[in-house]
This record gives structure tokens, sequence and C-alpha cells, in this order.
């Protein structure tokens, strides 16, 4: 199963994606964290990401879709994939599509949760990220058990450089004019589905498993 996860930042996007990957056994590919996890390694590559990313715009197409056709060929994505964070522009997507039709294959789902503008400035001031294994948490909404420390592997939690409300702003301009042109893009594949993403993240998540099962 190939799922796309699509959605503003801050939607919710990386809860659902993870939730998917251990209820169907497939890997979480968020380009975001491997772009985070070379900023912590300070290899070139996380170097260049970072002044875009600190801008709150988004790393050129040509550095992120190498990685992401890099990622995909790997053995663990045999049985398919959850893609968090990817495609953020037509461009994108179609290297995705010659690339998965180039194995007579095609995506499932791509998945929209959908949340308004409105909420997403205060769903990322409460975000808390673990930058060792990629958890997300919300002070109010999605709490860790100890405060600061992440349940899965227990590294302190930190506040995104980019999650500051200018950059946020900031992303969500770019977001509306080069990513939710995307949803036109797979719903005229027919493979767009739309869940509501203000719900709790587990009712948000039956939703998702309804789709992926029907
Ligand atoms: P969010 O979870 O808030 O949607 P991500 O972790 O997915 O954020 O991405 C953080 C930043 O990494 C983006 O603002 C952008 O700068 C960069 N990035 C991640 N994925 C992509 C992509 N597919 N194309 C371009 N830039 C990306
Ligand atoms: P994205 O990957 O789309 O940027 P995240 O999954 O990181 O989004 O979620 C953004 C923030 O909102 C995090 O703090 C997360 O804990 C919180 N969050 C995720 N889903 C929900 C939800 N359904 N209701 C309330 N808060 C949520
Ligand atoms: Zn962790």
């Amino acid at each position: 199963m190939k799922i796309i996860m699509l959605g503003a930042p801050g939607a919710g996007k990386g809860t659902q994606a993870k939730k998917i990957a251990a209820q169907y056994g497939i890997p979480h590919i968020s380009t975001g964290d491997i772009f985070r996890a070379n900023i912590k390694e300070q290899t070139a590559l996380g170097m260049e990401a970072k002044s875009y990313m600190d801008k709150g715009q988004l790393v050129p197409d040509e550095l992120t879709v190498k990685i992401l056709l890099d990622r995909v060929a790997k053995d663990d994505c045999k049985n398919g994939y959850v893609l968090d964070g990817y495609p953020r522009t037509i461009p994108q997507a179609e290297v995705l599509d010659k690339a998965v039709s180039e194995l007579n294959e095609a995506i499932d789902f791509a998945i929209n949760v959908d949340v308004p503008d409105e909420n997403i400035i205060h769903r990322m001031s409460g975000r808390r990220a673990c930058l060792n294994c990629g958890a997300t948490y919300h002070i109010e909404a999605l709490p860790p058990k100890q405060a600061d420390i992440c349940d899965s592997c227990g590294s302190p939690l930190v506040i995104r450089d980019d999650d500051k409300p200018d950059t946020v702003k900031q992303r969500l301009k770019v977001y509306h004019e080069q990513t939710q042109p995307l949803i036109d893009y797979y719903q005229k594949k027919g493979i767009l589905k739309e869940v509501d993403g203000t719900l709790d993240a587990d009712k948000v998540f039956d939703t998702i498993k309804k789709i992926l099962e029907a």
C-alpha cells in the first residue's frame, strides 16, 4: 500500500502517518525528518536544507526529489510506504509518479488532512518534537507522559526552530501557493480522500482506517 499524506504544516500528517505505519507495517517516510537528521549530523545537505527551512521556504525540488527517490528505492519499501511531507510541489508529484509507474505500480491513496489556517498557529506553538525518533507531541492536545521527555525514546523534546509564529505564517503562505494545488492533482487521478483533521487524533485515525480498508 502506497499512501501520501497531504495537508497544511501542523495539520497532523506526521501524527497520522506514524499510526498508519504501525497499523499496516509499512515505513513512515518524512522528508522533514530526513532533513532534520541531516541538520543534526551537520551534513552538507543538512546545512543547505536548513537555510530554506529556517525561512519557512521549501527546500529546492532538485535536492528533495533525489532524497525521496533514494529512500523509496530501499528494501523496506517493497510492500509500500506512507509519505509525510512529500510531495509538496507539482514537479515533486510528477517525479514520484514516474518512478512508481516505471515499477508498474501506483500510489493507492492521497489523504488530505484538512485543518483551517486559524487552528494551525495554535497547534504549532504547542508542538514539541523529538529530534531523535521523530515523535511529536502537543502540550495540550497530545502531551507526553512526562513533561518535555519523549514517551518513545526518552530523549528531551524541543520546540522546532521553524515553529515560531512568523515562520509558521510564511509556511502557510508557501503551502497555499505551492502545495495546495496537489489536492486537485490527486483528485483528478481519482485517489484523493479527505478527512476532517480538527477531530481528536484517534477519531481522525478511525476515519483513515475506514478509507484504507474499504
Ligand atoms: P510540517 O510537519 O510542519 O509539515 P515538515 O517536517 O514536513 O513540516 O517540513 C519541515 C520543512 O522541511 C518544510 O517547511 C520545508 O522547508 C522542508 N521540507 C520538508 N519536506 C519538503 C519537501 N517535500 N519539499 C520541500 N521542502 C520540504
Ligand atoms: P504535521 O506533520 O502535519 O506538521 P503533526 O503531526 O506534527 O503535523 O501535528 C502538529 C501538532 O498538532 C503537534 O503538536 C501534534 O501533537 C498536534 N496534533 C496532531 N494531531 C492533532 C489532532 N487531531 N488534534 C489536536 N492536535 C493534534
Ligand atoms: Zn523520541
